[in-house]
């Protein structure tokens, strides 16, 4: 019998976990051909999500749970989860039920009758949420598919139905700041995308803050493209010709017998602009290193604190 995992990665659920079963558990009656196991992820929630994980492990046979010890985010969440799942086909999915579940079985189908590896997601619209986070958003695609060699589709969610072949290709993907959108386009593989209108969460309230968003953009920005590091050296290249011109034209003015030459507030604003300039350029290549020094720590991704028998 085909065995498909679904991970769900969970932080601080308690009020949707109930729901999404009885919604998942509904679908696999709709699949009878398939054999389901739920892998739900624990990332150090500090509500009721862990005691009511073990109340659905309890019973259902097919839930699975992984705990952490604290809270590493929800890239971790899905690593771990795809990292224990053992399904022929995985499937990702967010417990809100933003992501139908139902759409599991098209997925499934598209897979089987049409020989894909991946059946992803794509929100065709971004209705309910902050407008100034989907300019951002949409700013966000924009710059690093112009940047990267990985292409992201706009609106992508990490809800998808994948192989086992290309979930051990992402599992080998071992950086420690990881990027999931860019890494699925990374390992490639065919890929068909289903669309579908952004929904509200069931009930309890998103993860991410505006903040939160803005670093998680930047990860995905320096783990997919280092187009931001030549910045320093264009700029570079800009001021020292400035400088030939300014050199230029103020020898021409003194060999003319002009007037005086620049003012002490001018030379400040110069220094100040430059100044500004060659720090934001360091910053770039600070934020390259910091990077490059957490991944040579090479610490594990994440920590168990408990996890169910099965
Ligand atoms: N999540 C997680 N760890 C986190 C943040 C979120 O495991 O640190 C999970 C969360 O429980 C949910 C999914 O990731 O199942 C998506 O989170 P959320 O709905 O808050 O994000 P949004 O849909 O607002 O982008
Ligand atoms: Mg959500």
């Amino acid at each position: 019998m085909t065995r498909i995992s679904v991970v769900v990665p969970c932080y601080n659920e308690q009020d949707v976990l109930e729901v999404f079963y009885c919604e998942a558990a509904r679908l696999a009656e709709s699949m009878p051909e398939v054999c389901f196991e739920f892998i739900f992820v624990d990332d150090g929630s500090g509500d009721r999500t862990l005691e009511l994980l073990k109340e659905l492990q309890h019973r259902d046979s097919r839930v699975r749970y992984y705990s952490f010890s604290r809270n590493f985010g929800k890239e971790s969440a899905i690593y771990a989860g795809m990292e224990k799942s053992s399904g022929d086909y995985v499937a990702i999915i967010d417990a809100d039920l933003q992501d139908p579940p139902g759409l599991i079985k098209d997925m499934y189908a598209a897979i089987i009758t049409d020989g894909y590896d991946c059946v992803a997601t794509r929100r065709i619209d971004r209705a309910g949420e902050p407008p100034i986070r989907s300019f951002f958003a949409r700013r966000f695609y924009r710059i690093i598919n112009r940047i990267s060699d990985v292409k992201l589709v706009d609106g992508e969610r990490d809800f998808r139905l994948m192989t086992r072949q290309m979930v051990d290709s992402i599992l080998q993907v071992c950086e420690c700041t990881r990027f999931s959108k860019g890494i699925f386009a990374w390992v490639g593989f065919k890929t068909k995308w289903l669309e579908y209108d952004n929904r509200k969460r069931a009930a309890g309230s998103t993860k991410w803050s505006f903040w939160k968003l803005f670093l998680y953009s930047l990860d995905g920005i320096i783990a997919f493209s280092t187009t931001p590091l030549a910045i320093s050296s264009i700029i570079g290249a800009v001021f020292f010709t400035l400088a030939l011109i300014m050199a230029g034209s103020l020898m021409v003015q003194q060999l003319a017998g002009g007037g005086a030459p620049n003012t002490w507030a001018g030379l400040v604003a110069i220094l100040l602009f430059i100044t500004g300039i060659q720090l934001f350029c360091m910053g770039i290549v600070g934020q390259y290193l910091s990077r490059t020094y957490l991944e040579t720590k090479n610490r594990p991704k994440y920590i168990l604190r408990e996890y169910s028998e099965n």
